[in-house]
């Protein structure tokens, strides 16, 4: 089977949800946890991202010391913060039983950017996976990373997550070299599509979108200015807005890395081929998924 290209014109095959007159628990709430002492930044950037895609409600939790400057940086958004680690990370154990309150209610839940720890990261995702059974999910970053660990529980939550690794992520998910990854991209993505019976974005400068019903998706556009530091957690922040929105997975995915893709180029012709931010880029996608109309 060959692969689908990730166009414009392939996307009108799959719209999105029209919004409809109504309050902003219709576009659906969203719960970003991210964040650390040293990279408070990726949960901002995941967070603005999540509305500017369309999601109605924001919630950001993030270790306790960079709560106040998040509250204030994202006035939009309630703000959670969370017991810390003596490292400045968010501390697993202390933090559960807060999310599981703060979470409760979320419609999709990101995972993962600018967290520190890979085990403690995936499992505390794993325990708001099973604690919330008909809210969606987007890994990302070191919650990928340790996920293997963990594929019985992520197989019984099939349909519902998303994880959006990039190679030296997928890396440590499979247990493989990044050479290897990187020599075949599409068969990391599929193993791990089937491993964890959910949707992959193996992100690089093609991003191959997966699920393990063998849909197999390829995007190759963006351009070299995306490999900019915070573009994943751009990435994530629309996705999670998306299925905020009620977006099934698949569909998520690829209007998630499409719109993160044009958002690239738009900044490239506006901006220059690199040096644009990545906190630049949510700003483009209102205006790009009008035009998908
Ligand atoms: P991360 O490494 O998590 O910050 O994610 C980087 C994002 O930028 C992913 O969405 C990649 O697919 C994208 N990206 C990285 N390098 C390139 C490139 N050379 N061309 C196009 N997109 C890229
Ligand atoms: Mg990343």
């Amino acid at each position: 089977m060959t692969q689908d290209m990730l166009t414009a014109a392939r996307l009108k095959e799959r719209p999105l949800p029209v919004p409809q007159e109504g309050s902003k628990d219709e576009r659906g709430s969203a719960l970003v946890l991210g964040g650390s002492a040293s990279v408070p930044g990726a949960a901002l950037l995941a967070g603005v991202a999540a509305l500017r895609a369309g999601a109605g409600k924001l919630k950001i939790a993030t270790v306790g010391s960079a709560a106040m400057g998040m509250a204030l940086a994202v006035p939009e958004a309630m703000v959670i913060g969370l017991p810390e680690t003596a490292e400045g990370g968010v501390d697993g154990a202390g933090a559960a039983e807060c999310l599981r309150k703060a979470a409760k209610g979320c419609d999709a839940l990101l995972v993962g950017p600018g967290l520190m720890e890979n085990g403690p990261t995936t499992a505390l995702a794993v325990e708001l996976l099973e604690a919330l059974p008909s809210a969606a999910f987007i890994l990302d970053a070191a919650a990928v990373c340790g996920l293997a660990a963990h594929a019985d529980q992520i197989r019984r939550h099939k349909g519902r997550v998303v994880i959006t690794p990039h190679a030296g992520e997928m890396a440590q998910l499979l247990d493989r070299s990044r050479d290897a990854v990187e020599a075949d991209p599409l068969d990391a993505a599929r193993t791990a599509a089937n491993l964890l019976q959910a949707v992959v974005v193996m992100k690089g400068a093609r991003t191959w979108i997966v699920d393990p019903e063998g849909a197999r998706w390829l995007y190759e556009g963006g351009g070299v200015g995306l490999a900019t530091s915070g573009s994943g957690d751009a990435l994530a922040g629309i996705v999670v807005g998306l299925l905020a929105r009620g977006v099934a997975p698949l569909n998520a995915a690829l209007w998630g890395v499409f719109l993160h893709g044009e958002a690239g180029k738009r900044l490239a012709a506006s901006v220059g081929p690199i040096g644009f931010l990545a906190r630049e880029l949510s700003a483009a996608v209102p205006g790009l998924l009008r035009e998908a109309d």
